[in-house]
């Protein structure tokens, strides 16, 4: 199993580089803004119940994401891995994480030499931030919208970067750069 968490504030080129990186890892990229956004479209149950809290910018309340979770990462394209991109987005969904890798190895056995947790903390300013969601012009990229995806942020997220920290799995990315070259890095940190 090869695992790549994307930790990092919207507009940090998690999206991007999760894709990319799914090409080269051969695993595939999990999107849980992108689930979210496709149950919209469907306008499933759960995409109604989703919408109110994306449009805000807030976090949709984690009994939904966890089962939506669960179900993505049941099916067999994630037995060999996997890239999270938005998700977890809060201590309690990090909890999550940690108890699904712990049931994955006591089913297959971890090889340590294998099997890897990377957790990559994509770093960009905010005022870059702002530049790109404002230029990206998405449903949930007004200002005011992204201003409060920011403070969100800051206060459910970014304490993660110190849970993955104290556990040594960490690897902060400037995300500030062109394209390729955050992908080199990103490269360096799998290859290492
Ligand atoms: P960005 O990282 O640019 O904010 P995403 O596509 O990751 O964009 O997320 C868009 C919205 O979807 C978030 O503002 C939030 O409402 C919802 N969302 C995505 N992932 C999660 C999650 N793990 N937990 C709760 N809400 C989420």
């Amino acid at each position: 199993m090869r695992e790549l968490i994307f930790l990092g504030p919207p507009g940090s080129g998690k999206g991007t580089q999760a894709a990319r990186m799914a090409q080269i890892m051969k695993i595939p990229h999990i999107s849980t803004g992108e689930i979210l956004r496709d149950h919209v479209s469907r306008q499933t149950a759960l995409g109604q119940q989703a919408k109110t809290y994306m449009d805000m910018g807030d976090l949709v309340p984690d009994q939904l994401i966890l089962d939506m979770v669960t179900h993505r990462l049941s099916e067999p394209d994630a037995e060999t891995g996997w890239i999270l991109d938005g998700f977890p987005r809060n201590v309690s969904q990090a909890q999550f994480v940690q108890e699904h890798l712990l049931s994955v190895e006591q089913k297959n056995g971890r090889i340590p030499e294998r099997d890897h947790v990377w957790v990559i903390n994509l770093e960009v300013p905010d005022d870059v931030i702002l530049q790109r969601l404002l230029l990206r012009g998405r449903e949930d990229d007004r200002e005011e919208t992204i201003l409060h995806r920011l403070q969100v942020y800051r206060e459910q997220t970014a304490p993660l970067i110190e849970f993955y920290s104290s556990r040594n799995q960490l690897h902060h990315i400037n995300g500030d750069r062109p394209m390729e070259e955050v992908t080199d890095s990103l490269k360096e940190v799998i290859n290492s």
